[in-house]
Parts: C-alpha cells; structure tokens; sequence
C-alpha cells in the first residue's frame, strides 16, 4: 500500500487504472492505519468528483444484468464515454464471492480501456458496502470515469441504497407468468426512474407489451417522486443490442429535466447530507453495542424483554443510562 497520498491521488487524477485500483484496496481496507490515509486521498480528490452520470441497476439474478450492462458500457464506450462499474452485492460475505460487477460476467467490457470494473466490496452491513462503493464511485469520477453504474441484486434494502447515491436509477424485469406485479419488491417500483422489460424480442415481444401495459397502469397509482418526470416503462433486448441506446437517451432526458428545474444539485447535495448521518448513525450504533457498560446488558435485558419481564420501553431506558453514564 503506497504511504504517499499525494502520489497515489496524482495518479488517480491522471486516469491510471492501476492508481485507481490501488486507490480503492485503500478505501476497501479494513486496517485502521489505513483510515486515515482514505480520509486524506478522499479529500483531496474530492473536489474532481461529481463530474458523472450516475446509473443504478437492479433486477433478480437472471434478469440479464450483466448482459446488458456490457450492451449499454459498449454502446456507451462507442459514443467516447468512459464507464465504472461498480457492485453493492451485501450476500458477498455470505455466499464466500461477490457474484455481482464480476469481470468474467462481462467480458467484452473487461477488455476495453475505458471500461473499469469493480466487484462489490466485502462487507458485513450492507452499509458498510454501500459506503466503500460510494467512495470507489468517487475516486473513479476523479479518475474520469463519466458514466458510472451501479449493479445490485437486490438483497434485503440493497436497491433503496443504491437509489440513494445514484442520479438515475433503473429496474430491469421480465415477463412473468402474467400477472407482472407479482413479482415485484414491495417498495421498489416506487424508487424506479425507469423501468426496463428485457428480453423483449421474437415470441416475447407481444407478452412484454403486455406486462408494459401492466407496469404502467400501476405506476399511475404511485405517487410521483418528481413532478417533472413519468416514470417510463421501456422494451429492450440486451441480447439483440436493441433499445439500448433508446434506454441512453431516456437517461439523458432525465437529467437534462432535472437540471432543468433544479432537481439534479438539490438531489445530490440531499444525497451527501443523508449519507453524512448514515456515516454517523452506523458509528453511534456500534460505539453504543461495543460499550463496556451498555454491551453486558444487552443478553439478558433482550432476553427480559422478549419473556415479557420488562417492557422494551424500561429496557431501552436502562441500555441508554448505562451509556449515558460517562
Ligand atoms: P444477471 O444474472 O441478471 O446478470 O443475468 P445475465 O446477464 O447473466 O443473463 C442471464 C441469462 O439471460 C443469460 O443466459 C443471458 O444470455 C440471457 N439474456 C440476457 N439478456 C437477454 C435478452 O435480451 N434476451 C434473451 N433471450 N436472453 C437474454
């Protein structure tokens, strides 16, 4: 791991896929010596940060995620954009590999030199997955990276996450049985910016009008995040390469709306506060569950609780005297 900072943020600066690598290991580092080394680096990128699109990306496993994500990071790398990708995959930990932003899933994209791929981070909270990614996103907008994609599969609140520090974010489905909805997180339809139907070629194409048909008589009940946007819902073949660049082009309407109206800055400056208090929040909590004093009541006053023996008002109020008390 490099010492000098200033070095390894000149060499992020300069584009250098190798700085940008050795720039995240650093963020990703679990070693507390290295904290505030990222601290440093973060900072004095930050101000070369911001200067992205930013495309969240969610659907369930099969969907064709990575498929059209290598049809979209081609499509966008032909028009002289430079594209991250980057994963908040949380089940990492679990499943022993990230099965997320895996180079071997897009590997056209993996060869090209203004592609960066970047599987999710290793973590044990989804929050703390979340932030190292927010922080790869950006060090690789420092690094000049114009497009950056986040993947998520969709565990637990990973697509509310990746909502949360992107600009743009994108639901990928397939038709189902018939009843589209089905099939859909509670929860989820209402953070889309967009909703794409894949594999929307050949036999498919009249059951994916269909299941058009349904998402958007649902959307009508939702109500809008802004009112200068409707939510479309868009037909694309990620394996014929067809309605991708349709797909770029409902992206850049969007942010040219928001822009418009002063929604795009608003969003992103809520975004970083928000993510400030996450930061803040997480800390409290495991200062709180680590406390000499409050961490020897937990056991037995959850057990208390759970058998009814005290109220989980009383027990609360004792965990935080106990902590209180320094
Ligand atoms: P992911 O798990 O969401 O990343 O999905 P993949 O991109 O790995 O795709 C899962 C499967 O669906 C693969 O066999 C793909 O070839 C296939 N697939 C992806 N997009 C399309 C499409 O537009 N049409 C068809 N017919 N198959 C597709």
């Amino acid at each position: 791991m490099p010492t000098n900072t200033t070095h390894l943020a000149a060499g992020v600066r300069s584009g250098n896929i190798r700085s940008l690598a050795k720039a995240i290991t650093l963020i990703e580092s679990r070693n507390p010596d290295h904290g505030a080394k990222a601290t440093e680096l973060l900072d004095s990128l930050l101000p070369h940060t911001g200067n992205s699109i930013r495309v969240g990306i969610s659907g369930v496993p099969g969907v064709g995620k990575s498929t059209f994500i290598e049809a979209l990071g081609m499509n966008l790398i032909g028009r002289g954009r430079k594209v991250a990708i980057l994963a908040v995959d949380p089940s990492s930990q679990l499943s022993g590999g990230s099965i997320l932003g895996d180079k071997t899933r897009m590997e056209e994209l993996a060869r090209e030199h203004n592609a960066f791929i970047r599987p999710s981070p290793a973590g044990d909270t989804l929050g703390g997955v979340a932030r190292k990614t927010r922080e790869a996103m950006l060090l690789c907008e420092a690094a000049g990276f114009d497009v950056i994609i986040v993947e998520t599969v969709g565990v637990g609140q990973s697509e509310i996450t990746v909502a949360s520090m992107v600009d743009f974010f994108l639901l990928l489905q397939i038709t189902g049985a018939g009843d589209e909805l089905q099939g859909i997180k509670k929860g989820v339809m209402e953070i889309a910016d967009a909703i794409i139907i894949n594999k929307a070629e050949g036999d498919n194409r009249p059951r994916a009008e269909l299941a058009r048909k349904q998402y958007q008589n649902a959307l009508h009940l939702l109500k809008p995040k802004s009112r200068n946007w409707i939510v479309p819902v868009l037909l694309c073949s990620a394996l014929k390469h067809q309605g991708i660049t349709e797909t770029w082009q409902t992206v850049l309407e969007f942010v040219d709306t928001m822009r418009e109206h002063g929604e795009f800055e608003q969003k992103r400056r809520l975004q970083a506060s928000d993510w400030m208090w996450a930061q803040v929040m997480d800390e409290l909590k495991s200062l709180f569950m680590t406390d000499k004093k409050v961490a020897p009541l937990i056991d037995p006053l959850q057990t208390a609780v759970s058998t009814g023996t005290t109220t989980p008002g009383a027990a609360a109020q004792r965990l935080l005297e106990a902590f209180k008390r320094h």
